[in-house]
């Protein structure tokens, strides 16, 4: 176990180092409905079935023309009509215009729409049938404008979105787009979260005078559950050494393991040495951050017996410091990255982004700090969001923690920072 602390850059890169190892094994595939896609990795390459658009299209209720006749604005008989879902029409005769619905095939001849709005309609007395349509001088109308040429977006057989990518409601309507009813997932890592503390009881029973309920295995599995992962929440375990062997054995089933609790460098914090006893490899035993500072990132070696013999695999291992912001700090920080690796995502996060300070914060000389804070990320056209501090009493403010949407991220030595600095926030 070593004994130095990693700086937070640190500790990210070791986690970076080996969350990239992991992204070069592919999980297993599945295959699920268009419905069940959302929150899950693409496993597969996605193709375009046909151009996109399909057809040349018109952008604009409006005249199909030739620019170079309507920008001379001569009155132009309306010589037929299209809505959308019918098939192109034309041609269209020379000087003539022809009506034309957003979504709807241009007809052949056509090279620009002119918009309804920029129009007079003209009707010959004693004709209402001979319709004819001018452009409102001065206005001009440009070759191609208003059309949305066909394989603008994509051509047939073209690759669109490469595996790795999370998917939620723009790819599902691309994959609709492109007649997907179904499309191969990575299958989703089991994540074993064990919280450990002789205090912790479960959130159904009434606490006895000591004991407070378990929060962080609910939270744990939600976090898990959000980056990706299949939580698997397992009973608590005591602060005993026999115990935690036993949990240990039963939890490297997973494919990553988060244990909360009994890493600090209290009488019953028994993790460490229940993983040092397991033969777990120690990539750090704790990072210059508040909260989270005892977090430990390990790696178990198993070996398994499978269809092809014995084999070895790496089991991950984030021992969380108990305290819930401790242990949602540190896991977005740590073991989200992990996760997502594991996931197959090409993204790996942490996720960050820049907030103007609200009000003065305090940074620490030799601690990054990641605070609970508020950002109203409404901003107004061209203002950065602005990020405020949620007052918390300490990491174990699972109120603060509650009523915050991010943290406050503060680098060590960085002094004093005024309201009214640029800042980076880590996003949940
Ligand atoms: P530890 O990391 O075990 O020293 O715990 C630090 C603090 O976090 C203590 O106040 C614990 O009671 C609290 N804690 C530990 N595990 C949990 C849990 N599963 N849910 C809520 N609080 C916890
Ligand atoms: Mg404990």
């Amino acid at each position: 176990m070593s004994s130095a602390l990693l700086s937070y850059a640190e500790a990210a890169a070791e986690v970076g180092a080996y969350a990239a190892q992991l992204g070069r094994r592919k999980p297993a595939a599945e295959r699920v409905e268009l419905g069940c896609a959302p929150g899950r990795v693409l496993a597969r390459r996605l193709y375009a079935d046909r151009d996109q658009p399909p057809f040349a299209r018109s952008a604009r209720d409006g005249y199909a023309c030739r620019a170079r006749e309507a920008s001379a604005h001569l009155p132009l008989p309306v010589a037929g009509s299209t809505r959308a879902g019918e098939a192109p029409g034309g041609p269209l005769p020379k000087g003539a215009a022809w009506e034309i619905m957003t979504g709807a095939a241009i007809p052949k001849g056509a090279d620009a729409v002119v918009m309804l709005e920029h129009v007079a309609h003209l009707r010959a007395a004693g004709n209402p049938s001979a319709e004819r349509v001018r452009l409102l001088p001065p206005r001009k109308v440009k070759k191609g404008e208003n059309i949305v040429a066909q394989g603008a977006q994509a051509r047939k057989g073209e690759y669109l979105l490469a595996p790795g990518i999370a998917i939620s409601a723009a790819q599902v309507a691309l994959a609709a787009a492109c007649g997907y009813t179904a499309l191969e997932v990575f299958a989703r890592p089991r994540v074993a979260i064990l919280p450990t503390g002789d205090e912790i009881v479960p959130i159904e029973s009434v606490p006895a005078p000591g004991q407070i309920r378990n929060s962080n295995g609910p939270m744990l599995a939600a976090m898990a559950a959000a980056a990706g992962g299949e939580p698997w929440l397992l009973p608590t375990v005591a602060d005993h050494a026999q115990a935690l062997d036993a949990a240990l054995t039963e939890a490297a089933k997973a494919d990553l393991l988060l244990i909360t609790g009994g890493v600090s460098a209290g009488k019953f914090d028994l993790v460490e040495p229940a993983l040092a006893r397991a033969g777990g490899r120690f990539y750090f035993t704790g990072a210059r951050i508040q909260p989270g500072k005892p977090v430990v990132f390990a790696g178990l070696s198993l070996s398994e017996r499978g269809r092809a013999g014995k084999a070895l695999r790496s089991l991950p291992v984030f021992g969380l410091p108990g305290n819930p912001v401790s242990s949602a700090v540190t896991f977005l920080l740590f073991a989200a990255p992990v996760l997502a690796a594991l996931a197959g995502r090409a993204e790996l996060g942490p996720r960050f982004a820049l907030a103007r300070l609200a009000a003065d914060a305090k940074a620490k000389p030799d601690l990054t700090r990641f605070l609970p804070a508020s950002c109203t990320f409404g901003a107004a056209t061209g203002e950065l969001p602005e990020v405020a501090l949620v007052p918390w009493e300490g990491s174990g403010d699972l109120t603060a923690l509650a009523r915050s949407n991010c943290f406050l991220v503060l680098p060590e030595a960085s002094g004093p920072v005024k309201a009214g600095a640029i800042v980076r926030i880590l996003l949940p």
